[in-house]
């Protein structure tokens, strides 16, 4: 994996801003001359070194601490120098311009996780990892994601790679030696392993899905007709007076979205303007809005008012709803529906399940039984308080996704067809696609393994 890069690269490592330390980080062949020419020391592999930095003048930029971590025992893989001074933008953006003065070129963003990932520090979730640190809301989501830098996502990936891996060249052998005679179909090896693969992929991907509910958030949209509570409930979870409740009727009338962490759980929640059929051409205008939010919506919470509606709700009436408002509701959107203000009919907050329907029954304004709706979703994505998931992208669900719809494909080719090469080529996709999850696999690799385990000349 590791690749000769010729150049050395520099940037402000710290956040800007005035802070106590700043660091300007430089990695590459130069790092260690440029080190020494701003420090006037010569500077020894992992030791702290007090100094001046100087411009080429001689004249006093700052003072700090110079670090510096020889290739390749240092994050990127490369000679790497950390210039730590005083964290004003002056100072730091003098030293900045002193370093590229001296030979280095400005960074890109994330060019030094890539140099890591390049000269094979790192792999590409792991890579993902580090901006996800950076960019963590709660805590959960930086527990997860340091556990994907820490290579448990990893660590699982790269065992399903090898086991497709093997499997493969089980099947591919199979083909290419035919007087070994292996029946596809009879033989257990091929289904048992195809099998228990497909049964790991499946978990993984159910793990990763709620890493990544963690890392990216759910987008919620509350629908109602006007006065069931919507505002109410958003003031609630947002615990901020956002939206304008009113008692008269449609009050409500843009979209409003709000950014909050319910439980660790990161949600874009949107109060859409109240339901009803209009003729009003600015309120229609409303309403194509609330059927475009509905439509990328994860979870959709319908709110009702169980005072003017009663306690009971049927399917058939969501779906009368949806379709009498045109509402285009996603089969994989996770549907709520709140029975609000049951402080009026003196009821305690409830969850029910109804014909697949939940039904959570709480009073927004009175705040009672908002954990209700909080564990529903963290329930329904599988996010449990024992931090059990690692971050995950919508790439690595996509590559999950593509690995299981290959498996299921081959599985269903050798059941079916009973054909190896369609298998084998099944099984190569799904490599593949699990592969490039960690930045792995290349076809060289593949051959590389196939080669050294198996006596070709035989
Ligand atoms: P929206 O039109 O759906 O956004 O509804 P609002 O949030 O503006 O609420 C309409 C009215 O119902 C307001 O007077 C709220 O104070 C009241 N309301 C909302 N939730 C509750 C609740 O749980 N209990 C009671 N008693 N009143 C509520």
């Amino acid at each position: 994996m590791s690749r000769v890069i010729n150049d050395t690269i520099a940037a402000i490592a710290t956040a800007s801003g005035i802070g106590g330390i700043g660091i300007v980080r430089i990695s590459g062949p130069s790092a260690k001359n440029i080190g020494a020419l701003i420090t006037g020391t010569e500077l020894e592999n992992r030791h702290a070194h007090f100094s001046p930095f100087k411009d080429k003048e001689n004249q006093s930029i700052d003072e700090g601490i110079a670090l510096y971590f020889q290739q390749p025992a240092s994050f990127t893989g490369e000679d790497v120098v950390e210039l730590q001074g005083h964290g004003g933008p002056m100072a730091l953006d003098l030293l900045l311009q002193e370093v590229l003065s001296l030979g280095a070129r400005m960074a890109r963003p994330g060019e030094f996780s890539e140099r890591s990932f390049l000269n094979g520090k790192i792999d590409l979730v792991q890579a993902e990892a580090i901006a996800d640190i950076i960019e963590s809301h709660s805590e959960a989501a930086l527990r997860s994601s340091l556990k994907s830098l820490s290579g448990e996502f990893s660590k699982k990936i790269n065992t399903l790679v090898d086991n497709v891996t093997q499997l493969r060249i089980y099947v591919e052998a199979a083909i290419d030696f035919p007087e070994e005679e292996i029946d596809f179909v009879s033989d257990k090896f091929i289904s048992n392993s195809l099998h228990s693969i497909l049964i790991e992929v499946e978990e993984i991907f159910q793990q990763a899905k709620s890493g990544a509910v963690l890392n990216q958030g759910l987008n919620v949209a509350i629908i109602g007709k006007p006065n069931a509570g919507k505002s109410s409930l958003l003031n609630a979870l947002a615990a901020d007076d956002i939206a304008i409740v009113n008692e008269q009727a449609g009050t409500t009338r843009d979209i409003i979205k709000q950014n909050i962490i319910l439980d660790n759980v990161p949600l874009t929640i949107i109060d859409t303007a109240g339901l009803r059929q209009s003729t009003d051409s600015i309120e229609q205008e409303g309403i194509k809005r609330i059927q475009k939010v509905a439509e990328s919506a994860d979870i959709i919470l319908y709110l009702r008012d169980v005072v003017d509606n009663g306690e009971q709700f049927h399917q058939q009436q969501l779906e009368a709803l949806a379709s009498k408002h045109q509402i285009p509701i996603n089969e994989n959107t996770l549907k709520l529906v709140i029975n609000n203000k049951i402080d009026l009919i003196d009821k305690q907050p409830s969850v029910k399940n109804s014909e697949g329907l939940k039904i959570i029954s709480l009073s927004a304004k009175n705040k009672l039984g908002l954990e209700l709706l909080s564990e529903s979703i963290k329930s329904h994505y599988g996010i449990n308080n024992n931090e059990n998931s690692f971050t995950a992208r919508r790439r690595h669900l996509n590559q999950l996704e593509k690995a299981l719809e290959s498996l299921k494909q081959g599985q269903a080719q050798l059941i079916y067809q009973q054909a190896g090469e369609l298998l084998a080529e099944d099984l190569r996709n799904a490599q593949n696609a699990l592969g490039e999850i960690t930045g792995r696999v290349s076809s060289d690799d593949l051959l590389g393994e196939i080669f050294s385990s198996f006596c070709i000349g035989k």
